[in-house]
């Protein structure tokens, strides 16, 4: 009898694709690793690459250039083809490219019969995991889109880094938009059970701009990296590999991704970075957090941003 292992098909081996596909490798997350691209020859290049670093990982992982019929058997479809963002465009300057290519993408793959999981990275990341559960047809749960996973790692980083403390143990979330109506929410963010507030009492010199600072930091990240060499990769890359880990490994962990809204926060029909409680079957639960009515308002404004510009894709397909 064939033993059941575990598959990770990738769709798009550039910036994103590849380093999510060294870091799942190095970090021996699943035994099957499948790369698909556009550009086949890189695809294809890759595999041959990762392969040779198999003498050097903690596990087996089988790895090959694919075709979407190797989707059927895939626990997980991670997304991350399609255009990025270029000096001075916002994420939401993608929206048209990305959808059109996704289009071609979900149908491709759920004509192979795909009924796992997807990840979607690319941008906008919550516009296009809307798209692709309209698309899929999949339930709601099986469609997770990378959403603030990476902000809320820049935040903890950023804290860590300003309190000199490990970032594993800053507790602190960004939600909303994976882009610049994105928010911190401040009245839950703890480093150790202790508030921030009580660590800015023994910070010497603080000033609370250092902390609008922080954010506007978490928040301008990806322009500020774009600036100096032309696409940001590794960061989302460990994270992707982090929400696989949750999902294959069933763990039930709390990461902030992009997660349709059917009624919390006062939101429904749409896809919006919050935290949530992530397993083997996708998404269990959103984590509701009880905002400030800043934070709400802020939320509520990130919301509607979304919103419009999803009403036009709506409208086109
Ligand atoms: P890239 O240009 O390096 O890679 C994109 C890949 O997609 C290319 O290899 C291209 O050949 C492939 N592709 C294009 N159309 C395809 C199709 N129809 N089928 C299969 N493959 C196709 O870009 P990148 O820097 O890797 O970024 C990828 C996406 O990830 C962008 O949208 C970017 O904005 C996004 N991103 C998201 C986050 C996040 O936090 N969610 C962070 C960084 C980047």
């Amino acid at each position: 009898m064939i033993k059941r292992v575990n598959r990770v098909v990738l769709i798009g081996t550039g910036f994103v694709g590849s380093s999510y596909a060294f870091a799942l490798l190095n970090q021996g997350i699943t035994e099957e690793l499948v790369l698909i691209d556009l550009n086949q020859n890189k695809a294809e290049g890759d595999a041959m690459d990762l392969n040779h670093g198999l003498p050097f990982a903690p596990s087996k992982t089988k790895i090959w250039f694919g075709s979407y019929a190797d989707c059927k058997d895939a626990d997980v479809v991670v997304l991350t083809a399609g255009a990025n963002q270029k000096p001075g465009e916002t994420r939401l300057d993608l929206v048209e490219k990305n959808t059109k290519i996704f289009k071609g993408i979900v149908e491709d793959i759920m004509s192979c019969g795909f009924d796992g999981i997807f990840i979607v990275a690319t941008n906008p990341v919550d516009i296009l995991s809307y798209v692709v559960w309209k698309f899929s047809g999949l339930p709601k749960e099986r469609v997770i889109g990378s959403g603030t996973i990476l902000d809320t790692a820049r935040f903890r980083f950023l804290l860590g880094d300003y309190f000199d403390v490990d970032p594993r143990n800053v507790h602190a979330y960004i939600i909303g938009e994976h882009g610049d109506t994105e928010l911190p929410v401040w009245s839950h963010a703890d480093i150790a059970g202790t508030s921030i507030s009580e660590w800015t009492k023994n910070k010497q010199g603080f000033d609370q701009d250092d902390l609008n600072h922080l954010f506007l930091n978490v928040r301008d990240a990806a322009y500020q990296i774009i600036e100096r060499k032309g696409a940001t990769y590794y960061g989302i890359a460990m994270g992707l590999v982090r929400l696989t880990k949750a999902i294959l490994g069933n763990e039930n962990s709390v990461l902030t991704v992009s997660a349709y809204l059917d009624g919390e926060y006062g939101q429904s029909d749409i896809y919006i970075g919050v935290p949530a409680v992530v397993n083997r079957n996708g998404i269990r639960q959103v984590v509701e957090l009880e905002l400030s009515n800043e934070e709400k308002e802020k939320f509520v404004h990130s919301a509607n941003v979304l919103k419009k510009t999803l009403q036009p894709v709506l409208n086109n397909y």
